[in-house]
């Protein structure tokens, strides 16, 4: 698949709203489990307001407005520690897409990893301390493996999708050691960090709606 445009990036954070939603129950079960039983409620709020806000945006609007708009609406909306970060993920990705009207492979695996350094800075969370972190970073480094071995853009959103899944499903034996989860001890192991799981989940979106 070739670039993607603003509408491309625009049904993302539609269709993201969308799974976000019809799995809200999944992540605040899962949230229950080792925090406060909110994270499903928070991101069903906050990528609402994101799909709103982005469908609020005038038709010339460039694909780095989008992104940086979706993270604007999140940061006002959601509550929690995960607001802030997915807000700051998707400014930081809005950012690094500059004014450019077509994002190519090369420029969306900056944007992700723009993405993750935002989220990094702000939570302070290193690889292993059982959080979205876990997720994102496989989602970077394969999709960074993907692009250079000379992947398409849809192979390589792709390859980010099932490494963030597997990011996710690698947290359940983990021990917390940032957010509310960390409280628990040691008791957070044997569940999945509910915002590895979301960033799976908002990831996979990516991927539906970069097919060929
Ligand atoms: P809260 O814990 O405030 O209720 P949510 O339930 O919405 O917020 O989000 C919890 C998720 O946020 C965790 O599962 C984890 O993935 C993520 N998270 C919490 N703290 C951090 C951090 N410092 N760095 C990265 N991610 C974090
Ligand atoms: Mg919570
Ligand atoms: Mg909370």
């Amino acid at each position: 698949m070739g670039p993607v445009n603003a509408a491309g990036l625009a049904a993302w954070i539609r269709h993201a709203a969308h799974l976000v939603s019809a799995d809200a129950e999944h992540l605040t079960r899962l949230d229950a489990a080792v925090g406060d039983g909110d994270h499903g409620l928070n991101l069903d709020r906050g990528f609402g307001a994101a799909a709103e806000a982005v469908g609020a945006l005038s038709d010339d609007a460039t694909p780095g407005k989008v992104v940086l708009t979706a993270g604007r609406a999140i940061v006002s909306k959601t509550g929690g520690a995960s607001g802030p970060l997915y807000g700051t993920a998707l400014r930081r990705a809005g950012k690094a897409l500059g004014d450019r009207t077509e994002v190519d492979a090369a420029a969306l695996g900056a944007a992700l990893a723009a993405a993750l350094e935002g989220v990094q800075e702000l939570g302070k969370a290193a690889e292993g301390d059982k959080t979205m972190v876990d997720a994102l970073i496989p989602a970077v480094s394969a999709y960074e493996g993907a692009l250079a071995g000379g992947a398409d853009l849809a192979s390589c959103v792709r390859a980010a999708a099932d490494g963030a899944a597997k990011g996710a499903e690698a947290t359940v034996p983990l021990r917390a050691r940032k957010g509310r989860a960390s409280y628990l001890g040691e008791r957070s192991e044997g569940h999945m960090d509910p915002g590895a799981a979301s960033t799976a989940l908002i990831l996979r979106a990516l991927a539906d709606v970069t097919v060929e």
